[in-house]
């Protein structure tokens, strides 16, 4: 798929909304993604993570991780497509950790995904689950690098599209000076 293909995918979905939003952050954007559009949907779901795995189908990946929530239905489905075990992390008193009797071991050869990555914090954590394990990392993927470069990882990082979102301050921001009023994702039905 080309990346206007992803982006498609993102917009047909629904995942995609331009408006007037209040970011988690606080920030205001034009733009913001709801993933679980996407992870509602098996099809979208099974489309983008046939790509992620086709990038690594010569790799010979062992297993996938990805850290909960989102992220354990990305591993889940490129798991399945690769015809390996599918991992996840889950936060414990802030850390990152393999719960559930899940285990790595240094032969593990193991590929990390993740949907929707901003700061790249939870990723990170992953990244140390599976080092801690003793287990090598193949690389990382995910549906959409919304950081604006700003999430910088120390393993291969190829995410399916690199989306530059646009964040203002609350004062700052054009949209509320237009007169128009944001709203929080998720908190209406709109
Ligand atoms: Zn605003």
């Amino acid at each position: 798929m080309t990346h206007e293909e992803i982006l498609q995918v993102l917009k047909d979905s629904g995942a995609l909304l331009e408006g007037h939003f209040i970011l988690t952050s606080g920030l205001h954007s034009g733009q913001y993604i709801e993933k679980f559009r996407i992870l509602e949907q098996p099809r979208y779901t099974e489309m983008l993570c046939k790509e992620i795995a086709g990038m690594y189908k010569n790799d010979k990946i062992t297993a996938v991780a990805g850290p909960m929530t989102g992220g354990i239905i990305i591993s889940y489905e490129t798991a399945r497509q690769l015809g390996v075990k599918s991992i996840f992390t889950e936060r414990v008193e802030g850390k990152m950790k393999f719960r559930r009797g899940f285990t790595l071991s240094p032969s593990d050869n193991v590929l990390i995904v993740e949907d929707i990555i901003t700061t790249g914090g939870s990723v990170k954590g992953v990244i140390e689950a599976v080092k801690s394990c003793g287990a090598k990392i193949a690389g990382l993927s995910c549906l959409v690098d919304r950081s604006n470069g700003e999430a910088k990882f120390d393993v291969p990082f190829n995410p399916l599209l690199v989306m530059n979102v646009v964040n203002y301050e609350p004062d700052e921001c054009p949209l509320c000076k237009s007169g128009s009023v944001p709203v929080k994702p998720g908190s209406t039905n709109k």
